[in-house]
């Protein structure tokens, strides 16, 4: 599974950190950014929690 956060959706809220911090960090604009090529397996529930939570549907999965 790959991910990506949409910069125009996110409002920087911290959600997806909170809940998959292996996954998602913040950039330095203050905005949330994928730190992993593909998620991995064991990883998987949470990032999916965190795609399903995000208050502004702003995290995709890539193909
Ligand atoms: S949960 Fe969504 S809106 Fe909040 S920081 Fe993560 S990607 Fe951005």
């Amino acid at each position: 599974m790959k991910l990506e956060v949409n910069k125009d959706l996110c409002i920087g809220c911290g959600a997806c950190c909170a809940t998959a911090g292996e996954i998602f960090e913040f950039n330095d604009e203050g905005f949330a950014q994928v730190k992993v090529d593909v998620v991995p397996k064991e990883y998987e529930e949470d990032a999916i929690d965190a795609k399903e939570g995000c208050p502004t549907s702003a995290i995709e999965e890539k193909n």
